[in-house]
């Protein structure tokens, strides 16, 4: 079987989600497809970003989020029962002064329903197996269970994550550097945490930090580099059910490039990096953003430059800010510990910081 199409998503992530919705606005009709058969049920990215939020604002998606999500306007640093410094977005002269804590699984599941709103609905259960070129067209190889089918494409766009089918397929390197060391995510039942249930809370440790933020009731997600984190809880915080739990390693990639027309990458498949900043699904997002607009315009030949050096510069100011793993001197530690909290010391730069975190520290070059 084969079918043309003028747009093919491969992945049902948040940046193919927010690709296909970006360009039904604009009129554009994508077919996407996701080798999941369900959609995924983890809540790993959970702070959406001012930046996001703007860009999926006019879709009506954004006060969806809004009236699910929770704001969290204040980050604290603590060290030794103490709080150091608290960094406040809500100063930030934005319509969106904070980051919305929601699970990635509701961030994808009212993406979709969106996407459905106006008639697209994610192909699951389908997988791109491999991709080739058809004179300037795109053909992709599908796998459905026993069924192969083909489709040939005007474009392409790869939002299926790290491990990306066209940015293998195509021999786009994807430098960078991996942490050998090991974190800790917990999605826990808190009770009695002695610090302000509607901040988000970094406390740094001998060895390491973790990052606390409530998702909702007492839910938290406690986040971090300190081994057997759960046994640092502040004194008297009572740790309950564990809804969620998962170790990690961090590596920060950028693919060599986002285009080789008429495959273009996005999201993960483009590029990884560590949790500091919340800036993973964000970038992605706004990766979809500008390649929707761009494909709009028929200047998808923009896309690279304008989205490489974006992300290049992110990703090389949170690999500055990690430095070396496991650093001798307390500096050092709280450096790598909390490096997204270390300008909360500074004043002259604390706004540039608010900035970053909320994702408004460049122009989308539009
Ligand atoms: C623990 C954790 C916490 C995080 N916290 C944050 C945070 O707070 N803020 C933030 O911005 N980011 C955060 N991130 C990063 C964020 O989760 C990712 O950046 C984000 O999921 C990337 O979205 P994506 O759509 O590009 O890729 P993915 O989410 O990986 O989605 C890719 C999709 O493609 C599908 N797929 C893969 N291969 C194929 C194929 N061949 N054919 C069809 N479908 C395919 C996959 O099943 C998947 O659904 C976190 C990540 C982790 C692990």
């Amino acid at each position: 079987m084969s079918a043309e199409v003028n747009i093919l998503i491969i992945g049902a992530g948040p940046t193919g989600l927010a690709a296909a919705l970006f360009l039904a606005e604009r009129g554009h009709r994508a077919r996407i497809v996701e080798k999941r058969a369900t959609p995924a049920p983890w809540s790993k990215a959970f702070g959406v970003n001012a930046r996001s939020l703007s860009l999926l604002a006019t879709s009506g998606v954004t006060a969806q989020f809004l009236e699910n999500g929770r704001r969290m306007a204040r980050l604290n640093l603590h060290r030794h029962g103490r709080m150091l410094a608290t960094l406040r977005l809500d100063q930030v002269d934005d319509p969106f002064p904070f980051m919305l804590v929601q699970s990635q699984a509701d961030s994808e599941r009212l993406i979709e329903a969106a996407l459905g709103e106006r008639g697209i609905t994610v192909e699951r259960g389908i997988e791109a197996v491999a991709i080739e070129r058809d004179e300037d067209k795109a053909k992709v190889h599908l796998r459905a269970g026993n069924l192969n089918s083909t489709v040939i494409a005007d474009c392409v766009l790869d939002a299926s994550g790290a491990s990306s089918v066209a940015r293998k397929s195509l021999g786009i390197a994807f430098d960078g550097k991996a942490y050998n060391e090991s974190w800790q995510l917990f999605d826990v039942e808190l009770d009695n945490l002695p610090m302000p249930a509607s901040d988000g809370n970094i406390i740094i440790h001998d060895d390491g930090g973790m990052f606390l933020v409530r998702h909702y009731d007492n839910l938290w997600r406690v986040l971090g580099n300190v081994p057997n984190m759960l046994d640092h809880l502040p004194n008297g915080t009572k740790a309950g059910r564990i809804h969620w739990e998962s170790d990690f390693e961090i590596a920060n990639r950028v693919a060599g490039r986002f285009a080789e027309p008429p495959f273009f990458l996005a999201g993960d498949a483009a590029h990884i990096h560590s949790g500091i900043g919340a800036r993973g699904m964000n970038l992605g997002i706004e990766d979809a953003y500008v390649f929707a607009s761009l494909y709009d315009r028929r200047q998808l030949d923009c896309y690279d430059r304008l989205r490489r050096p974006v992300v290049e510069k992110v990703v090389s100011q949170i690999k500055r800010a990690m430095g070396p793993p496991r650093p001798s001197t307390v500096a050092g530690r709280i450096v790598r510990a909390a490096p997204w909290l270390v300008p909360v010391a500074v004043n002259l730069v604390r706004n540039a910081a608010q900035r970053w975190l909320l994702g408004l520290d460049h122009e989308l070059g539009l």
